[in-house]
């Protein structure tokens, strides 16, 4: 299915960001939102120079929520975004390369524990952001297995994710780090193209592969 999904699409180079940091933020504002919205925030902080981690933690809660309003539920994401940086600071000097330095289960869990953070926006991070080889999962790759009955109806976040690592398991971090980087970016790609709410199957680049 993944040989399907790159011989249709391409290699996606994924996540649009320039940064470790915009995908941070990206991360955090694509939360219950359509990625166009967070291309307008991402815009508006851009424009205010504040895409940086001293942007970040220079801004008012209140300006940041200005900034990122295209996005909604601004309280929160602002608060969160906040303690983010708080969080980099506190126990990483401010550096996103010497968080990135730590294993990633331990990586994973001190995310877990930061509010407005669950388990896809954790994953986001440390595999877009931070390199590590990590699958995300989200709701298109939820619809994609479930459709074609790889897993139960009811399966959970960390099912689903063990089918991803399992299909990216590659000799190297950096490989495993790749291919997860392409799948859940070319599974995104058929959600959008397809296996929306009503699956469009016809022309589907995974229609030879249903049940
Ligand atoms: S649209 Fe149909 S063929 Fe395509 S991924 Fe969804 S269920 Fe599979």
């Amino acid at each position: 299915m993944y040989a399907a999904l790159l011989a249709a699409y391409g290699t996606r180079k994924w996540w649009p960001a320039d940064t470790a940091f915009e995908v941070v933020l990206g991360a955090y504002l694509t939360q219950a939102t359509a990625w166009r919205s967070v291309e307008r925030s991402i815009a508006n902080l851009r424009q205010a120079n504040m895409l940086t981690v001293e942007g970040i933690r220079g801004i008012a809660e209140e300006t940041l929520r200005e900034l990122i309003r295209p996005s909604g539920f601004v309280v929160r994401k602002a608060a969160s975004i906040k303690t983010f940086v708080r969080f980099l600071d506190e126990r990483y000097n401010g550096s996103l390369e010497r968080m990135a330095s730590q294993p990633t289960a331990d990586l994973r869990a001190q995310l877990l524990t930061l509010p407005g953070v669950g388990p896809e926006t954790a994953d986001a991070i440390l595999l877009y952001g931070l390199g590590h080889p990590i699958f995300v999962v989200d709701e298109y790759l939820r619809r994609v297995a479930t459709r074609h009955e790889l897993v139960a109806a009811n399966v959970r976040y960390a099912e689903l994710q063990a089918l991803g690592d399992a299909a990216v398991a590659s000799d190297s971090r950096e490989e495993t780090a790749r291919h997860a980087n392409e799948l859940h970016a070319l599974i995104v790609e058929v959600g959008k193209r397809h296996c929306g709410t009503a699956p469009r199957c016809d022309g589907c680049p995974l229609q030879p592969f249903l049940p």
